[in-house]
């Protein structure tokens, strides 16, 4: 190996663009040409508090990092694979491959930074240089507080401070390194034996193969990321404040899971979009507050590090969610999983997410609101169920999401309003495309009788279909009733 040694850890940042500490650690080679630069994944489940990735992540990341391994080899730069806990890994391996810097981009939850943290006090203490850059938000959360010295807790003045202090343009990807890759990635394995390839860190799902809907759906990687960003701003930008709520028109930007896994950075994003015209408008004024909501989420948990476990709200922790050990609420959440509550827009949102990893953020609403609500089940059980289904599962925006809709979060929808998923149905999905689309049993029917079956049953119209659970009118007025005991 050559005098300095430079390992890039890639974990929620799986590109080369506007990448802060890629474009560090290759300038730095390309000013001292003896430098090598190396690339490491670790799958981290073991460091204490880290969420383990859900299935439909855990496939997107296998594809992710394919795409990622081949950009990097084209910068000369080769990636390797290893599981366990992160920082032990790396402190394995650094004496064997005589690394001298460490590279990485921050992460925001508490026992993330902790780890990061940790992973500074040892490299400092092996007189190894470690570096941090900003990660996968528009600003640092610390950066941004309100005057009374605390946190935001409602988004709009968040936004307003955020919006303020503007968003940077993005950085390139860099130039390529005169390194060999394959070389390097020769000689590295030699001597460490612990790497692995990317197929044994065994993400994809095999038995079975569930996967088949989202490989249809999706293609994951810096350069679907960037693909999907140039449809949505010569597409469905113009007119997104107004579609957006539609879920059978594709009126978003479907850049969430891209997000998710930072193939792709916000201010990228923003900044595409910004560009694509000379003034903001109501749609690009509207996509940047969707995206400021991803950035509010962040700020929550990095504030309230046990977000998907605890309600913001403290009070709430006592409110009477339905529990999953009460053998008829597991039936209950079983069929909502499932799609099969016979509320039409539920289930077709349900059934959306089992095959696609994907569902509309209007449905994604109704669904939450159901379980909550007119089942009464806790909404930590819809929280976990969304975090294994969903491609774009957030540790920031799936519990802000949640504690959003059952009413103990940040800058909540009042408990109190439940939301109709008969009356949702009729206004944004009026034709009952969307419903049709997903649920097969009633595809044959007209869009009023799909309506109007919602309320009064199919009875012989749809005799496949399932009966409704609950009854929407009486399970609302039960869901007000227990929330005026608690009260
Ligand atoms: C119960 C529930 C759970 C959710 N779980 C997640 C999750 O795990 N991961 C996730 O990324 N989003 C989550 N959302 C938010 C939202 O549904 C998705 O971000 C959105 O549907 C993604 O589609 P899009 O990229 O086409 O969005 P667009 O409408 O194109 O929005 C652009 C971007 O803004 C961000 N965004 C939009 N709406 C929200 C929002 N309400 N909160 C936070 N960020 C937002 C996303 O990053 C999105 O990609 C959840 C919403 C609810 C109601």
């Amino acid at each position: 190996m050559t005098t300095s040694v430079h390992l890039l850890l890639f974990r929620e940042d799986l590109r080369t663009r506007d990448h802060r500490a890629l474009l560090a650690a290759t300038d730095l080679a390309h000013r001292h040409p003896d430098a090598t630069v190396l690339a490491l994944y670790v799958l981290d489940e073991e460091t204490e508090g880290i969420r383990p990735l859900g299935g439909a992540s855990r496939w997107w990341l296998h594809h992710s990092l394919v795409e990622l391994q081949e950009s990097l080899e084209n910068l000369g730069i080769p990636l390797f694979f290893a599981r366990g806990q992160g920082t032990d890994i790396v402190a394995s391996l650094s004496a064997p491959l005589g690394v001298t810097h460490l590279h990485w981009s921050r992460r925001y939850t508490l026992p993330e930074r902790s780890a990061d943290a940790a992973l500074k006090t040892w490299a400092k203490s092996q007189g190894i240089e470690a570096h941090s850059y900003a990660g996968h938000l528009l600003h640092e959360p610390w950066e941004v507080s309100p005057a009374s010295g605390d946190f935001y807790k409602v988004f709009t003045p968040f936004w307003k401070a955020i919006s303020a202090q503007g968003f940077r343009e993005p950085y390139g990807a860099p130039e390529p390194l005169t390194q060999n890759p394959a070389a390097l990635s020769q000689e590295v394995r030699k001597q460490c034996a612990t790497l692995l390839s990317l197929e044994e860190l065994d993400l994809l799902p095999t038995r079975p193969d569930w996967s088949g809907g989202l490989k249809q759906r999706w293609t994951p990687g810096e350069k679907g990321a960037l693909a999907a960003c140039n449809e949505f701003v010569d597409g469905n930008l113009e007119g997104y404040a107004r579609e957006r709520d539609f879920p059978a028109a594709p009126s978003t930007s479907f850049l969430s899971p891209h997000l998710r896994f930072g193939e792709i950075s916000p201010a990228t994003v923003l900044y595409r979009v910004g560009r694509s015209i000379s003034v903001m408008t109501t749609d690009t004024t509207r996509f940047a507050t969707e995206v400021g909501w991803r950035e509010f989420c962040w700020h929550l948990v990095f504030h309230n590090p046990e977000l998907h476990e605890k309600e913001f709200r403290a009070e709430w922790s006592h409110f009477p969610w339905g529990k999953a050990d009460n053998p008829e609420n597991k039936e209950l959440f079983h069929a909502w999983c499932r799609g099969l509550t016979g509320v039409p827009l539920v289930d077709a949102g349900m059934r959306e997410l089992w095959e696609t990893g994907y569902m509309h953020n209007r449905v994604r609403m109704v669904v939450a609101s159901y379980l909550t609500k007119n089942l009464l089940l806790d909404w930590k059980l819809g929280e976990k169920w969304f975090w294994d289904t969903l491609v774009d599962a957030d540790l920031a925006s799936n519990p802000a999401n949640w504690q959003w809709v059952a009413g103990s979060g940040a800058d909540a929808a009042p408990y109190f309003r439940i939301f109709n998923p008969v009356t949702q149905g009729k206004k944004f999905d009026e034709e009952a495309r969307y419903i049709k689309r997903w649920v097969p049993e009633l595809a044959h029917l007209s869009a009023v009788e799909i309506h109007r079956g919602a309320e009064q049953g199919y009875g012989v119209l749809a005799p496949d279909y399932p009966s409704p659970l609950v009854d929407l009118k009486f399970s609302r007025q039960e869901a007000l009733a227990a929330y005026s005991d608690w009260k």
